[in-house]
C-alpha cells in the first residue's frame, strides 16, 4: 500500500504563487488553485521572467511579449487576476542577493499566509535534469520568506517586513507531504494550460487540448494512489 498524503492546510486567505517561468504554474498546479479560489481565496502569481527564451522558433523581444499575454490568459479560467512578471533574464536566472530581494520585496506586498513554488531539487522523476531557473528561484523562495520578515534584512523594499508566511509547499516534487483533491478544479488546470497556444504548438505537433488533457489528467491519476483515489496535485510542504 502507497503511503498516503495528508491534505493541504485550509486556514488561510492568500496565497502568492512564485516561479521562474510563464507555463510552470500550469504544468504543476493550476488545478489545485482553481480548488482554492473556487472556496473565496486569493491567489496572486510572481514570474521571475516573461519566459522569452521559451519558443525555438520565435525571437525573445517577440516571445516575452507572447508569453506574458499567454500567462495571464492562464491565470484568468483559473480565477488569477494579479499576474506580475519581475524581469530577470530567461534560462540564466541568478541565485543572489538581488533574486533575493526581488522575492522578499513581492512577500512584502502580497502578505501571503501561504507561498507556493516549483520543484527546486535537482531533478524531476529522479532522472530528469531540473533546470537551472528552477533550481535557482526555488532555493531562492524559500529564503526570501525568511528575509521577508527581517526588517534589517534588504531595508529599502517599500513595502514593510511581513512575517506571516505559514507554509511554503513547493509543486512537481517526488517526495510530496501533502495534496489537493481537485476533482472540481481539474479541467480548468487543463484549460489554463491550453492557453499557452504558442508555447505548445512550438513543443509538440499533437493537437494542444489532447496534449494538455493528457498531462494534466495523467499527473492527477497517478497521484490519486497517494490521496485515496481523489484526483490529485501534490506538494512537499515546509512549515514555519
Ligand atoms: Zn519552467
Amino acid at each position: 500500500m502507497t503511503d498516503q498524503l495528508e491534505p493541504m492546510p485550509e486556514d488561510w486567505q492568500r496565497a502568492l504563487a512564485i516561479v521562474a517561468h510563464p507555463d510552470d504554474l500550469e504544468y504543476g498546479c493550476a488545478a489545485a488553485v482553481a480548488t482554492w479560489t473556487d472556496a473565496g481565496r486569493e491567489v496572486s502569481y510572481v514570474i521571475v521572467t516573461s519566459g522569452e527564451a521559451g519558443i525555438d522558433t520565435l525571437a525573445p523581444d517577440r516571445s516575452g511579449p507572447v508569453r506574458e499575454q499567454e500567462e495571464r490568459a492562464s491565470a484568468a479560467v483559473v480565477g488569477v487576476t494579479n499576474v506580475e512578471f519581475l524581469g530577470h533574464p530567461d534560462g540564466v536566472i541568478e541565485y543572489g542577493t538581488a533574486l533575493r530581494e526581488d522575492l522578499a520585496a513581492a512577500i512584502r506586498r502580497h502578505r501571503p499566509e501561504l507561498v507556493v513554488t516549483l520543484n527546486f531539487d535537482d531533478t524531476w522523476a529522479g532522472t530528469h535534469w531540473n533546470t537551472p531557473d528552477h533550481r535557482a528561484v526555488g532555493r531562492a523562495v524559500l529564503d526570501a520568506v525568511g528575509d521577508a520578515g527581517n526588517r534589517w534584512i534588504f531595508p529599502d523594499t517599500d513595502a514593510e517586513p511581513w512575517n506571516g508566511v505559514r507554509w511554503v509547499a513547493v509543486a512537481g516534487v517526488d517526495s510530496p507531504t501533502h495534496a489537493v483533491d481537485v476533482t472540481d478544479g481539474l479541467e480548468r488546470g487543463v484549460r489554463s494550460l491550453m492557453e499557452h497556444r504558442a508555447y505548445i504548438e512550438a513543443l509538440t505537433d499533437e493537437d494542444p487540448e489532447a496534449y494538455a488533457r493528457g498531462l494534466i489528467e495523467g499527473f492527477a491519476r497517478d497521484e490519486a494512489k497517494r490521496f485515496g483515489g481523489r484526483p490529485a496535485v501534490t506538494f512537499r510542504l515546509y512549515p514555519r
